[in-house]
């Protein structure tokens, strides 16, 4: 679904990705975990045509996508859940909805959209009306998710979901993620939280300071010796 051969970003003279390769098959979660700095939110970026990469190729769907701005990626079916949510916080929360659902691919199923949201997440629905800035951090995260599914996407990009909520919240919104992908969805799950990203993908790549190292299925990296020593101080 998604091929990424030697994507490269630089900020001026500093190479923030130096030649990064993965790929996501179709219905797969697919994980990147990594430390702060190492390139995450970079690659999210790059990929959904919101900062220029410098080299390399991206394919999605069979088709290259470098180069096209990020309203022709949402056209194409792949929206983000950005890092820190970035939702309006004066605008009511269904007029944040609507605002994900205003390309081509998606305004003709905008009330259904909604209503789908609103069954996926119901305290949206009790809130409707509400300003989004009210919302606590959770549901703040729940909306960020909400206004992306509005986009009508077959690929959802998960920027750091887990920042900032409780570790409750966080099972919550990692169960959200587990039954978005239970309905057909494909997942690009990046995180710091590594022991329940890995928990919860089927294959992961860990990312340092802008480069791929390690590949692997989800367990399979939990029980390696460097993941456990460098992000599970173990
Ligand atoms: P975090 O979890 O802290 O968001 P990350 O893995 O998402 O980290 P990026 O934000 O992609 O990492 O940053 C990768 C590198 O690029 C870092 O060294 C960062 O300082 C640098 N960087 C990021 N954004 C910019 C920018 N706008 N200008 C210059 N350098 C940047």
């Amino acid at each position: 679904m998604l091929d990424i051969r030697d994507l490269r970003v630089s900020y001026g003279e500093a190479e923030a990705l130096a030649g990064v390769s993965f790929h996501i098959n179709r219905g797969e979660i697919v994980s990147i975990v990594g430390a702060n700095g190492a390139g995450k939110t970079t690659l999210i970026r790059a990929i959904a045509g919101m900062i220029p990469a410098t080299g390399g190729q991206v394919d999605f769907e069979g088709r290259p996508i470098l180069g096209l701005d990020s309203t022709q990626v949402c056209e194409l079916g792949i929206a983000q859940v950005p890092e820190g949510r970035q939702i309006f916080p004066s605008l009511s929360v269904e007029e944040n909805l609507r605002l994900g659902a205003t390309l081509r691919r998606s305004r003709a199923d905008r009330q259904n959209n909604i209503d789908r949201v609103y069954n996926t997440f119901p305290r949206l629905a009790e809130r409707k009306t509400q300003k989004a800035g009210t919302l606590s951090g959770g549901e703040q995260q729940m909306l960020a998710i909400g206004r992306a599914l509005m986009a009508n996407p077959m690929l959802v990009m998960f920027d750091e979901p887990s920042l900032g909520l409780s570790p409750l919240l966080t099972e919550e919104m990692f169960d959200v993620v587990r039954s978005l992908h239970a309905n057909g969805l494909s997942v690009l799950l990046v995180e710091q939280n590594v022991v329940e990203s890995l928990e919860l993908c089927d294959r992961a790549y860990v990312l340092e300071t802008g480069a791929m190292v390690l590949e692997g299925a989800g367990e399979a990296l939990l029980q390696d010796d460097r993941v456990r020593q460098a992000y599970l101080g173990l």
